[in-house]
């Protein structure tokens, strides 16, 4: 029998619930899912702290804590490219064989349904919380944000110091205004 792959791509800065939820939720409907790492080359800027292997270790942390199966999925750090059309082929190089495309984002779902590719919107969950912007507004504001995300991603950005990043990212970017 042929493993029906899928494949998520975001920039997870950071992963909160609302991936989680995304991600149990495409598995109900294939056997693996690849988690694409979007702008793996982008960190320390006010909208994207976090470099790809600190995400890589939020996402593993999170999928480990949510009991998915290891099995089931493979996390992969995937750059941006200059050139729109041509990406779907930079992120199938990247990744293995996929049939199936799940995006929110309209151009992610634009360029790949170009492709031929099969491209479904997964349900979006408590969007005004659930963003990444929202999450990183919080942080930056000391607002409430611990329970939107998993555990692993409040433990990642102790570790790294990352609500000091997010402070130090938003004044730097105040100054060079
Ligand atoms: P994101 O982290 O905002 O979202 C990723 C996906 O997660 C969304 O499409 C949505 O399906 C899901 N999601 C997010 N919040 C949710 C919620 N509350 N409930 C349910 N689902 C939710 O990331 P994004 O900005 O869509 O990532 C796309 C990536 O693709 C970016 O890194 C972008 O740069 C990259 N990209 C690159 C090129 C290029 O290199 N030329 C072209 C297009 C896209």
């Amino acid at each position: 029998m042929d493993i029906i792959r899928g494949i998520l791509i975001g920039r997870m800065q950071p992963i909160h619930n609302g991936h989680i939820q995304v991600i149990k939720k495409i598995l109900d409907d294939v056997d693996e899912i690849i988690i694409g790492i979007g702008s793996a080359q982008a960190s320390h800027e006010i909208k994207n702290p976090f470099t790809a292997g600190e995400r890589v270790v939020m996402v593993k942390k999170a999928l480990v804590e949510n009991n998915i199966d290891p099995g089931s999925y493979y996390i992969i750090p995937m750059e941006d490219i200059n050139f729109n059309s041509i990406w779907p082929a930079h992120v199938k190089m990247m990744t293995p064989p996929f049939s199936k495309v799940y995006s929110g984002n309209p151009l992610v779902k634009q360029l790949f349904k170009e492709e031929g590719y099969i491209v479904e919107q997964p349900p979006l969950y408590d969007r005004k919380i659930l963003s990444g912007t929202e999450i990183r507004r919080r942080i930056l504001e000391d607002d409430d944000w611990e329970k939107y995300v998993p555990q692993g991603t409040i433990e990642t950005i102790q570790e790294i110091n990352g609500v000091e990043r997010i402070k130090n990212l938003a004044k730097k970017e105040i100054s060079e205004k």
